[in-house]
């Protein structure tokens, strides 16, 4: 029987024990503040977004929205962002990705103050995530290893290959599986678009986590048998009957689950973990700038 991994149920613990935490914050004074800036008047950017104003809402951290318009000079963003990063009441600030052509997206990453940077894009993070010491996990990467810590897929000693290496996803995913603790001590491979024969890397992995950005690029025939197969991927696609849309992974899921030991459905599976770390990262966030301790 293939176990379906459930993004949903997961998230859901999630989110119960960081209301837990936000309480114990606010009721020392500290309650925490994640700051949404929204540069982009992108339909799937602006969902995107105040999903994320909703779940805040729902476990209490306070939630500060802050729209600049696309067409406005770089520098105004830039400004945004600094008041936000003097402002004590703002814990985390997350600017939603892609900005417009004409700001420079590595600028806006840099100028976020490292210590509150819940989405760990900026430069220093990166680099203590490297060396071990992570402050913030990214998001999706962090939200893939609670699921199999929470579906008791080890990871130590376990052949993991990762399709893509962007990096908001494939290399902190890496480096994460790589850790030696308290996760990871994997056997790491990342495969990309100049990869030579890509179905005998993933038919190799005890654990195949897609981040392509090609719907239903990796099929069963492309799986070990009872592997555990994590799709990161989130692509609409047109319906069959050429109606309407739907949402499918980078996996084909049916020929995918019929030889996986384990798989995550899209959607319910990677997504709502991703929204779920961001607000572990704003409360964690918080009890770092507030020195009020808690446990994580
Ligand atoms: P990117 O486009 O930044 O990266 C895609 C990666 O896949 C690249 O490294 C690229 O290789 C590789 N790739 C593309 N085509 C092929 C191919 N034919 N063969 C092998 N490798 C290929 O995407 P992201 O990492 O940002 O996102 C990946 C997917 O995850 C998307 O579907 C996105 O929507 C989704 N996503 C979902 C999130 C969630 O919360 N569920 C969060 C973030 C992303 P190369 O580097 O050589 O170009």
């Amino acid at each position: 029987m293939t176990e379906i991994i459930d993004g949903n149920a997961v998230a859901a613990d999630v989110r119960a024990a960081i209301a837990d935490r936000v309480e114990t914050l606010t009721d020392a004074g500290s309650r925490p503040g994640l700051a949404t800036v929204l540069m982009s008047d992108d339909p799937a950017s602006e969902t995107y977004v105040s999903m994320k104003q909703r779940d805040c809402e729902e476990v209490g951290i306070e939630g500060i929205h802050i729209e600049v318009d696309p067409e406005a000079p770089a520098d105004e963003l830039y400004a945004t962002i600094d008041e936000l990063n003097d402002d004590d009441s703002v814990h985390g600030i997350l600017v939603q990705l892609p900005v417009p052509d004409h700001v420079d997206e590595r600028e806006v990453l840099r100028r976020i103050d490292p210590e509150k940077d819940v989405d760990g894009f900026h430069p220093e993070n990166v680099g203590r995530l490297v060396a071990g010491h992570a402050r913030f996990k990214p998001c999706t990467p962090h939200g893939v290893l609670k699921l199999l810590e929470a579906h008791d897929v080890e990871t130590e000693g376990a052949d993991a290959v990762i399709v893509g290496r962007s990096d908001i996803v494939g290399k902190p995913m890496a480096n994460l599986l790589i850790q030696k603790a308290p996760q990871g001590n994997a056997t790491v491979t990342v495969c990309h678009s100049r990869t030579e024969d890509l179905a005998a890397h993933t038919r190799n992995a005890d654990i195949v986590i897609a981040a392509v950005g090609v719907p239903e690029f990796i099929d069963g025939s492309m799986i070990r048998e009872g592997a555990t197969v994590i799709d990161v991927g989130v692509n609409r696609i047109e319906t069959d009957d050429g109606e309407g849309t739907e949402l499918v992974g980078d996996v084909e899921y049916d020929s995918a689950a019929d030889v996986a030991g384990a798989i995550t459905p899209v959607p319910g599976g990677v997504g709502p973990m991703t929204r779920a770390m961001l607000l572990y990262n704003t409360v964690k966030a918080a009890s770092l700038q507030t020195g009020v301790e808690i446990e994580l």
